[in-house]
């Protein structure tokens, strides 16, 4: 029997936190996860991907936006739509999030313990709550940190919580600003950028790179370029802020090139710093790099073997998805239960409207690695469902092997794009080859038929340069 009171602590009750504390807990060990009080469930639940996604899909059924193509530009489900409208479905889903969270550590035993966690030593603990003298020491055989990231704030602006924010702060909102710019066009910038233009404000993205999301396929983002524009949102790429000056009423945005832009309110959304301040990580023989985040190997460990990090304060990929998998493979490996590494395919959802999502290789990484491959595709407006949800736009690509026949890369863009990924996915994952695709019969009328479609368009491309060179 250990000295320790628990076999494992984990700090931070996001989505690493919580699967690496079920984990544990399935496998009969003695677990506590620490967390502040008004965070339970982490960035994921609180300020990050469950709000937003939430506030996105809000704003989709009140703007009516998904249904103009059918009903007319004029349509919308709500004439004046307020913040209030926006929160109160907020609120709700996270309310409820909250206590699932709660509910699946408590139905598994795990002691959750609130305040703010910090090393005493590599083995040990100390929890301060949030009254006065609210303090405890825990210790245990290993411990996981999923401590999560905080937006990163640029030294040089004031942030004043009301009208410059950082992504954080923009669901504390008063209004809904007529005039927004946002500066940074990273996932979660242009995500937010495409939900308040849909809401009608004015946008200006501002981002210092000469492209953004170049990790995806090129051919997409000008379709969300396109589409962004159309609702009226200026892009200045290759430009840096200068400085955003703030009045009662209103904020000037100077930009380095000499630009001025007046919105209503500025949103940063430059990146996020790892939450290892409170840690004293000193104390446990820890050390994190400039960004506040902790190098680990590949099975979570830090520096310091029994120590694990996992989630947004190791780095990249930083999705809720992924920080779920290596919480739980952490604490497979701490406790020597046998498990298969991260999945090889991790697809990519980005939330903007409308919606990307892709698995597997872009074109540009083929072609730089002297891949060959053809292009298969299929457009929504030549779906039976894609007239019935009204969406022209959406596209699934699919990038096949010429040799093989495999699929190589998928890409989607539009309605459903983040759930319709997952088939391209599982026929890469088993191996799968475009033929699978053709062979397969679909429902009708969906968008999963997108599918066959693109399946046959690049089989017929195939069967045009097969011929030609038999
Ligand atoms: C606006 C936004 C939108 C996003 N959208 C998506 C999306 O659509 N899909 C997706 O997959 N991902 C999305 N993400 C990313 C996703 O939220 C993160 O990848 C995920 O939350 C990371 O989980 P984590 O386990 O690292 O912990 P986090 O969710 O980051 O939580 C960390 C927790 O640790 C706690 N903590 C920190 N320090 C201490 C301490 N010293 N003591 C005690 N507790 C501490 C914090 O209070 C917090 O509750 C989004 C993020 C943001 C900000």
């Amino acid at each position: 029997m250990s000295e320790h009171e628990y076999d494992l602590i984990v700090i931070g009750s996001g989505p690493g936190g919580q699967k690496a504390a079920i984990a544990a807990a399935k496998l009969g060990k003695r677990v506590a996860v620490v967390d502040k009080h008004d965070m339970v469930g982490g960035v994921c639940v609180n300020t990050g991907t469950i709000p937003s996604k939430t506030l996105r899909e809000a704003v989709l059924y009140l703007t009516g936006m998904n249904q103009r193509e059918l009903y007319g530009a004029s349509y919308r489900v709500k004439q004046d739509i307020t913040i209030a409208d926006l929160l109160a479905r907020t609120q709700h889903v996270v309310g409820r999030e909250v206590q699932v969270v709660r509910a699946q550590l408590m139905r598994n035993h795990v002691d959750l313990i609130s305040g703010t966690g910090s090393f005493a030593d590599a083995h040990t603990v100390v929890v301060e709550g949030r009254h006065l003298g609210d303090r405890r020491t825990l210790s245990a055989d290993y411990v996981v940190i999923a401590t999560g990231t905080r937006p990163a704030r640029p030294g040089h602006v004031d942030f004043d919580a009301a009208r410059v924010l950082d992504s954080d702060e923009i669901l504390r909102l008063e209004q809904i600003p007529s005039s927004l710019v946002v500066v940074g066009a990273g996932v979660i910038g242009i995500e937010y950028a495409s939900m308040f233009a849909a809401l009608g404000s004015r946008v200006t993205v501002v981002e210092q790179r000469d492209q953004m999301l170049d990790f995806c396929d090129p051919e997409i983002v000008e379709s969300l370029k396109f589409q962004l524009r159309d609702l009226g949102v200026t892009f200045r790429f290759g430009e840096k802020v200068a400085d955003v000056a703030v009045s009662d009423d209103a904020t000037i945005t100077t930009l380095v090139s000499g630009k001025r832009i007046p919105a209503d309110g500025v949103m940063y959304s430059a990146g996020r710093q790892g939450m290892t301040g409170d840690l004293a990580l000193e104390a446990a023989g820890l050390t994190a790099d400039e960004r506040g985040r902790l190098v680990v190997d590949d099975y979570y460990r830090t520096e310091v073997p029994h120590i694990y990090a996992v989630g947004d304060v190791i780095g990249f990929p930083a999705l809720a998805a992924t920080s779920m998998d290596q919480g739980r493979l952490a604490a497979y490996h701490a406790f020597g239960e046998p498990a298969n590494g991260l999945g090889a395919l991790q697809p990519i959802g980005i939330y903007t409207i409308p919606e990307i999502s892709y698995v597997g290789s872009t074109e540009a990484q083929l072609t730089s690695s002297s891949v060959p491959y053809e292009v298969g595709i299929a457009r929504y407006r030549e779906l039976a469902r894609g007239q019935i949800t009204g969406d022209s736009y959406g596209m699934l690509k699919l990038l096949v092997s010429t040799t093989d026949r495999k699929l190589l890369g998928v890409h989607v863009f539009g309605t459903g794009a983040t759930d319709l990924v997952h088939i391209g996915q599982a026929v890469m994952g088993c191996g799968g080859t475009v033929d699978y695709l053709v062979d397969a019969v679909f429902n009708y009328p969906t968008l999963s038929e997108a599918y066959k479609v693109a399946a046959l368009d690049a089989t017929n491309k195939i069967r045009a340069l097969d011929r030609f060179s038999s």
